[in-house]
């Protein structure tokens, strides 16, 4: 499958309505448009007004719409078409009635395969395993993109399926059929696991997506086999599936918009800001496209900035949970009385961006010396392909398995919540801060060093050389395409 190498075959990609999968699957979608396929992207009205501004000029994708009303009897505004507009509470009724927008799909299928023209392949997101079912009806070749890790989905899906939880009292526990695994512990869980029995909506939501995945012709995963190959080992266990790591697919346009979101510092003053600092000085903090933390954590963690006198920061400040996320940036409420003035304006040592940053180039920059992230698996790889080291302050989701995937197993992350809704106080986050930061701490150049190495380990699975030498991702998504056209071959020979 060479570059550029033109074809008639058309590639159908659908995510879900959050920007940490729209991300991925606008980087996926730009990756397969360059090996000469055509692209269809398919989302919501508001979304793809937003992504409008996001095509390169040289990229033909088209963009198309399905309609999406939400769902008023569970609270949802009729305007709510992403993650990014909604409180934590409402994320799971968002999720879940995602599946209305399934006529409204079939129809565009239907309207593709009767144009003449039936793709080649539908790409769908892991919230819409119902998708399979969809596409085999017109026999379009079906997979789902996975942008989150190997290691933290075969977690999630071994509590989802099993719930191991409940079946003891103790502590820690193992993971069925993931023996590979490190022990996890109860208090790593967030409460929608905790509290599921096998019956509660959450927990028939989960069986239902990932049984469904068993109904794909396959799964891609944004990520990489010599680094995840642990989780992806489990999952083409219990999925039965192939599953195809073909990351780590990043979004390398920037401008001053990411998928659709205007940050909140232009990308200049970032990059002429981090010039002035010396290298691995800066702690890049964020905690991606819709998390955030309580006001109290946002004190400790700004008094903890202060106090960590020989770290720079950039920060993406997002209203605190209290707040609605849409609100102005009050300085004064959410952060110590003049924290701005003293350690932003007068120090110069830290640059705050409200609600969004460019965070692929900040993390680019030698400047930055490691990220506090929440641990999304976006964020992860990002970093990580740039050699920075993480501090993990997980919030949701699988977050806290990739957490302890990072720091138990791979070496390259500090853990800086180990529970769900820990407390999390400024003396820890001064102490952890300088391990990581600081330039003569053993465990810092060590994490430092690891990062280095999984940094060459991405570039060596994406590596594509002239004379044929080709990384493990790239095999990969030979061999996705490959399977995807000889299915439409034999299809078509009446095999
Ligand atoms: N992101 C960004 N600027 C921000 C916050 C997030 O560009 O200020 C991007 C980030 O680069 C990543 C995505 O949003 O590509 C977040 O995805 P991730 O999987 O890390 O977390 P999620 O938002 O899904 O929890």
């Amino acid at each position: 499958m060479g570059e550029g190498k033109e074809n008639d075959h058309t590639v159908v990609m659908f995510p879900f309505m959050a920007q940490g999968h729209i991300i991925p699957f606008l980087a996926l979608a730009l990756q397969i448009e360059k090996r000469g396929f055509n692209i269809v992207f398919v989302n919501t009205p508001l979304n793809i007004h937003k992504l409008r501004n996001s095509i390169p000029p040289s990229s033909a994708i088209r963009l198309r719409e399905i309609p999406f009303t939400g769902d008023s009897d569970r609270g949802l505004p009729p305007d709510a078409e992403n993650t990014d507009v909604l409180p934590p509470s409402l994320i799971f009724a968002f999720v879940d009635s995602s599946i209305s927008l399934k006529p409204a799909f079939r129809d565009l299928l239907s309207e593709l395969v009767h144009s003449g023209a039936p793709p080649l392949a539908v790409i769908s997101d892991m919230f819409f395993g119902w998708s399979a079912d969809v596409a085999h009806e017109f026999q379009i070749f079906h997979t789902i993109f996975n942008a989150a890790g190997g290691f933290g989905m075969a977690c999630y899906h071994s509590i989802w399926m099993n719930f191991p939880h409940r079946n003891s009292d103790s502590l820690e526990f193992l993971l069925p059929g993931f023996h590979e695994s490190v022990k996890i512990y109860r208090t790593q869980l967030t409460p929608n696991m905790l509290e599921a029995d096998g019956s509660d909506p959450e927990s028939v939501f989960h069986h239902r997506m990932l049984t469904s995945w068993s109904n794909s012709d396959g799964i891609l995963f944004n990520s990489v086999q010599e680094l995840d190959w642990i989780g992806l080992n489990y999952l083409r266990r219990e999925i039965g599936q192939k599953v195809w790591p073909v990351g780590p697919i990043l979004l390398h346009v920037e401008n001053s918009v990411r998928a659709g979101r205007k940050a909140g510092v232009s990308l200049e003053k970032c990059i002429q800001w981090l010039d002035s600092k010396p290298p691995n000085s800066v702690l890049f903090i964020s905690f991606g496209s819709n998390n955030t933390i309580s006001t109290f954590q946002m004190m400790q963690l700004a008094r903890a900035l202060e106090q960590a006198r020989n770290t720079n920061f950039i920060w993406v400040v997002r209203p605190p949970l209290e707040y609605d996320i849409t609100a102005e940036f009050k300085a004064e409420e959410w952060l110590p009385e003049g924290f701005i003035r003293r350690v932003v304006e007068t120090q110069n040592r830290g640059l705050v961006c409200v609600q969004w940053a460019p965070q692929l180039d900040i993390l680019a920059h030698k400047s930055v010396g490691a990220f506090l992230t929440h641990c999304g698996w976006n964020s992860v790889l990002e970093s990580l392909s740039q050699g920075v080291p993480l501090m993990g302050w997980p919030l949701a989701a699988e977050q806290f398995f990739n957490a302890k995937f990072l720091s138990e197993e791979i070496g390259v992350c500090v853990e800086v919540a180990k529970e769900f809704n820990c407390e999390i106080k400024c003396e820890d986050l001064v102490e952890k801060i300088e391990t990581v930061m600081g330039e003569e701490r053993e465990k810092g150049k060590e994490m430092r060093r690891k990062a280095d190495e999984v940094k060459e380990m991405i570039r060596d699975a994406m590596r594509d050389d002239e004379g044929g030498s080709k990384g493990t991702s790239v095999v990969s998504m030979d061999e996705f395409l490959n399977v995807a056209l000889s299915r439409k071959e034999n299809m078509e020979i009446g095999m």
